[in-house]
Order: C-alpha cells, then structure tokens, then sequence
C-alpha cells in the first residue's frame, strides 16, 4: 500500500542471485561467504543503479542478520543470474518506491536485456578486480565454483 492506501502496481524488477562465496583479502587469496549484509545465495531485487554506473547497484533483499528487507547498494560483481522478473511483493514494492533510483528498464524486454547485460558486466567485474592474480587453491569463488574462471586471467 501507499501512504493513501492504493496498493502498489507490479513492476519489473530484476532478480539475482548473491555469489556464494567472494575473493577477499590481499591479492583475493582469501574467502568470504556472500556478502557482508546478504548471505551467500541470497535472492535479491535490483531497483536500480546511479546514472552511468552500473558496477554498483541498489538491491532490496533480506539482510543477512534480521531476515528483514534492507536495500543496499552493493558491487554487481558479487550477483549472477540475473533475470528479469515481475514483482508483487508489496514489501519489496514499498522499498522500490520509498528508495527512488535510476532504473534502465520499464517493461519485460527492456529487463531481460538490462538482465543480460547486467550478467555479462558482473563476470567483466569479476576478471577485473583481481586480473592476473591466481585464485588461491582450492577456490570457491563464483567463476572457480560454475566453471567459469578464465584460464588466461
Ligand atoms: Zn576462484
């Protein structure tokens, strides 16, 4: 509901999964499960992104302590499986409409192409952030764990 009482439209939102487990530490050698505020496997929305920056984005998704739904910005490195979705959920809806964020999508096929662009981005982000630095063995790492890691990175 809104503040007078008119339930709140359904949108489409774009859901993604937060990584398992994240390189951490000095030169990534370290591990971390999820997410300092989401769990590992987390389900979250993205609302959103600031204009031109799309390696941060706004999520609403249940806080790794409380349970509760938080929104957060937080590195589209640490997300994958991105895809777009219809939301009803009147919590995650209020969120939205209480946080107002950029957002480069409005209908369906705008979404599963943000989705997919998101997907591509994350892995990008992934590569970078420790680029020409082994994984530290074993690794459990999101590429390391789907059989994405680049071997030549
Ligand atoms: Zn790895």
């Amino acid at each position: 509901m809104t503040g007078d009482g008119t339930p709140l439209e359904p949108l489409w939102l774009i859901a993604a999964n937060v990584v398992r487990w994240r390189r951490y530490g000095v030169g990534g050698q370290e591990l971390r499960p999820g997410t300092k505020s989401y769990r590992g496997g987390a389900k979250v929305y993205v609302i959103g992104s600031r204009p031109g920056d799309h390696e941060v984005l706004t999520t609403v998704g249940r806080g790794r302590h409380t349970c509760r739904y938080i929104t957060l910005d937080m590195a589209t490195r640490h997300l994958h499986t991105f895809r777009a979705t219809l939301v009803h959920s009147p919590a995650v809806l209020r969120r939205d409409a209480e946080f107002p964020v950029g957002r480069a999508w409005g209908c369906r096929e705008d979404a599963e192409e943000s989705a997919a662009r998101l997907e591509a981005l994350a892995a990008e982000c992934r590569g970078a952030r420790w680029a020409g630095v082994p994984h530290p063995t074993p690794c459990r790492c999101h590429d390391c764990l789907t059989g994405g890691a680049l071997t030549a990175g």
